[in-house]
Parts: C-alpha cells; sequence; structure tokens
C-alpha cells in the first residue's frame, strides 16, 4: 500500500517540473516573438539598404544619363537645322554628363543584388547610345564642312530621329526596370511591415492565451489541491478523522497530503483504541454501546453485556512490577476477544475494567454463559517474562432490557453485578436480569 502511494506520488508532476513548465510557456511565446520581430526588422532593413544606398541613386543617375542623351540629341539635332554652333553647347554638355555617368552607373549596377536584369538592359542602351552617336558625330562634321544639301540635311536628321528613338527605347526599358524594381521593394517593407503587424497580435493573443493557459493551470493543480489539503488539514485538527486526505496536485502536494492521511489514522487509532491492549478505549465502546443500544431497540434480540475487573491487579503490578501487569492486562484482552466473535466489542473502559457487548443475545444466561469461558480462559495462567503469572476476572452479565434501556443503565446494573461477583469471593460470574 504504502509502494503504491509511493509510486502513484512519484509519476506525478513535481512542483518544480510544473513552475519550468508554465515559464517555459511563456518564455517560448515570447522568444518566438522576439525572433520573428527581428526577423523581420533585418529584412526590412536590407530593402531600406537596398532601396536608399542603390536603387534610388542609380534611379535618379540613369534619369540624369537619360537627360544628358537628350540634351545630345537636342543640341545635335538644333545645328543640323539651324547650323548655330551655339546649339553644339548643349550637345557638347550632354555628352560630357554621359562620359561621367556612364562608368560609374556601369559598377553601381553590377554591385545590386539585380546586376542579372539591369546590367544588360543597361548594355543595350549604351550599345545604341554608341549606335547614334556614330553617327551623330560626322553629321556634325558634315553640316561645319558646309556643302550639304537640303534632301541630304533632311535625310541626316531622319536617320538621327530612327536612331535615337531606338536609345530612347533603351534607356526607358532600364528606368522603367528600375521602377519596377523600386516597386517591388516598397511591396516588401509594406508587407514584411504588415506580417510584423499580424505577428504582433498574433504574439499577443498567444501570450495572453499562455497566461490565461498558465493561470488555470495553476489553479487546477496548485491552489485547489493546496486549499483542498488546508481544509483537510483543519478538519483533522478539529478532530474529524474518518475522511480520507484526497492526493490531488503536484508530487509535494501528494506527498504532504499522504503524510497528512498517514497522521489523520494515527491519529484516529489514538482517539479510538488503547495502546495497552490494542482494545477499543472507552470512549470508542461508549459509543458503540449507544449505537447498539439503538439497534437493539427495534428487534427482539438483546444486548449483552459483560462487565470484567481483574482480581487482585494492584498486586501484580506492586508484586511484579509495572510491565508485567502490562503484559497481564495485554494477555487478559488478547483471550477475551478469542472467547467472542468478530462483530462484538471489547472495550478496555478503565485501568483493569473491560467491558463486552455481545450483540443479538437470547437474554441474561447467555450473557452469563459466555462469561463463564472467559472467566475460565482468563484463569489459565500466564506466562510471562519467564514468570507464570495466575489470575482471574471478576464479572458482571447483563442484558439491555426489551421495553429500552439507555447505556449507563445497562453499564451500571453490569458494575453492580460485578461488585456482587467481588464480594461473593472473586473469579465469579455474577447475573443481574434487567
Ligand atoms: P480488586 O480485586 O478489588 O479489583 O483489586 P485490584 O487490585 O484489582 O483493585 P482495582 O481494580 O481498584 O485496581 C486497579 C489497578 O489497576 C490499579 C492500578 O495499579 C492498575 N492499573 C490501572 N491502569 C493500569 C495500566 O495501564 N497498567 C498497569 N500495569 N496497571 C494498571
Ligand atoms: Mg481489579
Amino acid at each position: 500500500m504504502v509502494i503504491a502511494v509511493a509510486s502513484s506520488s512519484a509519476r506525478r508532476l513535481s512542483l518544480r517540473t510544473l513552475i519550468f513548465c508554465v515559464v517555459g510557456a511563456i518564455t517560448l511565446v515570447f522568444v518566438a516573438t522576439i525572433a520573428a520581430s527581428i526577423a523581420g526588422r533585418l529584412s526590412v532593413s536590407r530593402a531600406v539598404d537596398t532601396l536608399g544606398d542603390r536603387l534610388i541613386p542609380i534611379r535618379s543617375q540613369t534619369y540624369e544619363l537619360s537627360r544628358a542623351y537628350v540634351d545630345q540629341e537636342t543640341g545635335q539635332r538644333a545645328f543640323l537645322l539651324t547650323g548655330n554652333p551655339v546649339a553644339l553647347e548643349l550637345y557638347e554638355a550632354g555628352a560630357a554628363t554621359a562620359d561621367r555617368l556612364v562608368g560609374t552607373l556601369h559598377r553601381e549596377l553590377a554591385d545590386t543584388p539585380y546586376a542579372n536584369e539591369l546590367l544588360p538592359l543597361y548594355e543595350q542602351e549604351l550599345d545604341a547610345a554608341a549606335v547614334w552617336k556614330s553617327q551623330a558625330a560626322p553629321q556634325i562634321t558634315a553640316i561645319r564642312g558646309g556643302s550639304i544639301t537640303r534632301a541630304q540635311l533632311d535625310q541626316m536628321v531622319l536617320d538621327a530621329k530612327t536612331l535615337f528613338d531606338k536609345l530612347r527605347e533603351r534607356f526607358r526599358a532600364l528606368n522603367i526596370q528600375i521602377d519596377v524594381l523600386i516597386g517591388a521593394e516598397i511591396g516588401h517593407i509594406r508587407s514584411v511591415l504588415r506580417t510584423a503587424n499580424n505577428s504582433q497580435y498574433v504574439a499577443a493573443a498567444l501570450l495572453a492565451a499562455s497566461i490565461l493557459g498558465c493561470i488555470i493551470t495553476v489553479r487546477l493543480k496548485l491552489t485547489q489541491p493546496v486549499s483542498q489539503l488546508v481544509r483537510s488539514v483543519r478538519a483533522v485538527a478539529d478532530g474529524h478523522y474518518d475522511q480520507p486526505i484526497g492526493r490531488g496536485g503536484p508530487r509535494e502536494i501528494a506527498e504532504i497530503s499522504a503524510a497528512v492521511d498517514d497522521m489523520r489514522n494515527r491519529l484516529r487509532e489514538a482517539a479510538q483504541f488503547d495502546s495497552v491492549t490494542g482494545l477499543v478505549n472507552r470512549a470508542e465502546t461508549m459509543a458503540r454501546f449507544g449505537t447498539a443500544l439503538q439497534t437493539h431497540r427495534s428487534t427482539s434480540a438483546r444486548l449483552g453485556v459483560l462487565y470484567c475487573d481483574i482480581d487482585h491487579f494492584k498486586q501484580v503490578n506492586d508484586t511484579l512490577g509495572h510491565a508485567v501487569g502490562d503484559a497481564v492486562l495485554s494477555t487478559i484482552a488478547a483471550r477475551m476477544r478469542e472467547c467472542v466473535h468478530l462483530e462484538d466489542t471489547v472495550g478496555r473502559i478503565g485501568g483493569d475494567e473491560l467491558l463486552i457487548l455481545l450483540p443479538g443475545i437470547s437474554g441474561t444466561d447467555e450473557v452469563i454463559e459466555i462469561g463463564e469461558r472467559i472467566r475460565r480462559r482468563a484463569a489459565e495462567p500466564i506466562h510471562q517474562f519467564g514468570l507464570t503469572i495466575h489470575t482471574t476476572l471478576s464479572i458482571g452479565a447483563t442484558s439491555s432490557s426489551p421495553a429500552g434501556e439507555d447505556a449507563p443503565a445497562v453499564t451500571a446494573r453490569a458494575d453492580a453485578a460485578m461488585y456482587r461477583a467481588k464480594q461473593a469471593g472473586r473469579n465469579t460470574v455474577v447475573g443481574i436480569d434487567p
């Protein structure tokens, strides 16, 4: 039984494990939230870096390069049409800007994470610009020479326009692609921020759920078993020994409950049993006496009572010692138990006074018969501590009245009968009818 209780409490969660689980659940949610937030921040920070340090500066440079091509084309065309050398200043300025930007832009495009997409477009733009320029420069030289017919001039303007339209297509394609990539990065930032917002709500909900779960777990596994234990301990302290102590809660509380239950059992035994003889004590005997009389009131059977007192017991104590006296008491008690049924009560109600309750008896004569059996058995020599002790009992016998009586009245009659047995020379059974 003890082993079963020990192993069942060993299988339970310990208080430490319970606290670890509770703290672990909250920590897990907290760590997951922090990890998601860090991942989101890193992703946004990468996207912002790509945008701020690369795509946006590149975008302004590609636009500047496009403007430089347009300036070149405007200056060149104006010179073709007017022959005014001032127009060439715009052409030269555009060419200078384009020359300054071409190399830098190539390096910067190669540095972006989108180099594979952007560099081919950029190179196509440069090729188209080279083709246009390879025709534009000789045209300027030809105009400067001054031997150009009107038809040749118109053809030049037309050819230049055709080539520049191709260049325009190329730089537009690059600019549009850069705009698309910027849009994608901004979209990514927005989506990460949306995810971060949502994950914050989810984290808050998870945290609330885990706190609620912790509160419920602590209530079920800790607070309720502790309150139950406190109530049980209070009841034991108030002398209620009959209710077994519950074993709920974590291992430590189950172990405390088991210890309190053992204490309760010991207290109940101490409250009901006599430690020298193992018989029920006076309080328990009288309680059973009252209950038995109640039971017999409604039946034709009667309750037999034997009031036994050891003869000259004081002498045993005085001559052989208290320990021998205790052993004699204990032996007499055991012999009495042997002589009666299991359901009969043998109780120690005083120093050397023992009361026997015999339910379902027909009358006092039957009680006297049982008393005689006990007297004879008690008179047999007792061998204890290497001694042989002879002791006898004076026994008063009676039975409950069919009219109904209380325990003190029946006890008083049995006591009177025992007194007569003493007066009759002891080692005798005397009966008194109700
Ligand atoms: P009597 O024949 O008239 O009954 O004489 P007695 O000596 O038995 O006198 P009485 O019944 O009055 O004395 C009871 C004695 O029982 C007194 C005490 O020394 C002894 N006694 C009471 N309780 C205990 C106990 O727990 N252990 C022992 N060893 N002796 C006890
Ligand atoms: Mg006595």
